[in-house]
């Protein structure tokens, strides 16, 4: 077994895709398949041969290109147990605790429902990385679409509790936007100021926020801070349970 390696690449408006590879073991995997083009070239860039998509979660932005990949392929689709009548093409279905053994670097899969119904995310602990799909995002978490409040608490908390020095590969480039909204409500915190400036240069000179830690989302991202006295001072909820103040800054995000 050799480092995984992984190569990361925009797609679409605002995705990433990433590339895995263990070039001992000759295995090549992406992480969702959101635009063939820009796959099939970073594939061409390193001379990997794609062996298995691993999918997150069913939308298009993410299964979208699963066929087009597998005919041209033939590489094997591993994806949510809890959406596999929606994911195009798909073979292996994986849920909660299952191990994917990609090359000898074992992937643990974890449920974490809310942005969609079967949403899951793949955690190589040995690696110390995580592909958390649309669930946690760099100042951010994904959208309710098919799921409540407390789902996705209870989704994000599992996230919480993986070391913080995991590496997090989010599927989109939010984070500017997500920085402007964490800070309308937790103003005063300094890591926070910290990163929104540190965000934007990045930006400015076009590179990618993704991938971040657990640790700096910890510190930061007001989706994992309930608890936080400052959150719960803006938004008026000193007593509240922690879903509650979850769900009140998430209700905030989506009309901010
Ligand atoms: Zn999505
Ligand atoms: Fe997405």
């Amino acid at each position: 077994m050799a480092e995984l390696e992984i190569q990361q690449f925009p797609c679409l408006s605002d995705n990433y895709g990433f590339a895995i590879h263990d070039a001992e073991a000759g295995v090549t995997a992406v992480i969702d398949t959101p635009e063939v083009e820009p796959i099939e070239r970073a594939l061409a860039e390193r001379g990997w041969h794609l062996t298995h998509v691993l999918n997150t979660h069913w939308h298009p932005d993410h299964a979208g290109g699963n066929e087009e990949l597998k005919r041209a392929w033939g590489c094997t689709i591993i994806g949510p147990q809890g959406e596999a009548d929606r994911i195009p093409g798909i073979d292996v279905t994986v849920a909660q605790d299952d191990i994917v053994d990609f090359g000898g670097h074992r992937a643990r899969v974890l449920d974490v429902p809310g942005h969609t119904s079967g949403h899951i995310a793949y955690w190589f602990e040995d690696d110390g990385v995580a592909f958390v799909g649309d669930t946690l995002f760099a100042l951010g978490c994904g959208r309710l679409f098919e799921g409540t409040a407390e789902q996705m608490w209870t989704s994000l908390q599992k996230l919480m509790a993986l070391p913080e020095a995991t590496r997090i590969y989010c599927a989109h480039e939010y984070t500017q936007a997500n920085a402007r909204f964490a800070l309308s409500v937790e103003p005063d915190n300094p890591d926070l100021v910290e990163r929104a400036q540190r965000t934007d240069e990045l930006r400015a000179k076009g590179l990618p926020t993704v991938p971040t830690t657990l640790g700096d989302e910890l510190r930061t991202n007001p989706f994992l801070r309930p608890t936080s006295p400052a959150l719960r001072r803006t938004l008026g909820m000193p007593e509240a349970s922690n879903v509650d103040v979850f769900a009140e800054t998430r209700r905030r995000k989506d009309s901010f």
